[in-house]
């Protein structure tokens, strides 16, 4: 395994997190009003924790 098949594993992890997030939003007044419900809140916290680790690691990436 090489560093670059792990960036994209966790790329896939992020997309598939953010269309989660994105679906379960679109079907969810209360998190279209940021008032995240209990369903939501750990969807949305998944693809802030990814999105957040996907930063980091391009941002490592850009370094060299
Ligand atoms: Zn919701």
């Amino acid at each position: 395994m090489t560093g670059a098949a792990k960036g994209d594993s966790l790329y896939a992890r992020y997309m598939k997190a953010f269309q989660a997030s994105t679906a379960h939003t679109s079907g969810c007044p209360a998190c279209q009003a940021s008032a995240e419900c209990a369903v939501g809140a750990p969807i949305h916290e998944r693809f802030a924790r990814l999105q957040d680790a996907y930063r980091r690691l391009q941002a490592e990436q850009k370094r060299f």
